[in-house]
């Protein structure tokens, strides 16, 4: 029984693991998973899990630092804090011109490029739902590169959900931004 389940956790590793490309080993991808699970652990902790010493821990993360690979976001945590967060579904023409109009808009997340009908899907943020729909507003309808809209608000997340806020009260562009998302609805 207790071999059963070693093949599967080595079949279970192969799958999961990212491949050579990025010059990771077994090893990387254990030093990986241990943080994603606990960001706080300690490098003395990683070492006795994968028989290494405390140093080289500290050398492989520092390599999948530099590689970009161990890559943290602060923001702030959709589960915990009152906003309301915007998935809006684009058909566009132009997707990487649409993505550019929110550069300098203080309630934009993110964007995700798809395969599909709708091939833009943007996150947006606020602490007003008419606010949302400004945004839509301002932004994306009556743009000529988009075709179709369909915005949803996020009820809840499955876990927790890190929106890396745009606002920066350095750039005098998003004072603008922010005048022409009002609620023009
Ligand atoms: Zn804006």
């Amino acid at each position: 029984m207790a071999g059963k389940n070693f093949k599967k956790l080595e079949e279970f590793k192969k799958k999961t693991q990212f491949n050579n490309t990025l010059g990771l080993d077994e090893r990387d991808n254990v030093v990986l998973s241990l943080i994603q699970k606990n960001p706080g652990v300690s490098q003395e902790e990683i070492a006795k899990k994968i028989k290494l010493s405390q140093p080289s821990v500290g050398a492989r993360i520092r390599k999948l630092k530099q590689k970009g690979i161990l890559h943290n976001v602060w923001g702030v945590n959709f589960r915990v804090v009152d906003l309301n967060l915007a998935k809006v579904d684009v058909n566009a023409t132009d997707t990487t011109a649409i993505i550019n109009e929110f550069k300098d808009c203080p309630f934009f997340i993110n964007a995700l490029i798809t395969s599909g009908k709708y091939n833009l899907c943007l996150f947006f943020t606020s602490t007003n739902l008419k606010r949302l729909e400004g945004i839509v507003n301002h932004h994306l309808r009556g743009n000529s590169k988009v075709k179709d809209i369909q915005m949803n608000i996020v009820i809840s997340t499955a876990k927790d959900f890190v929106l890396p806020l745009n606002i920066d009260y350095d750039n005098e562009r998003q004072i603008n931004c922010e005048q022409n998302c009002k609620d023009c609805v």
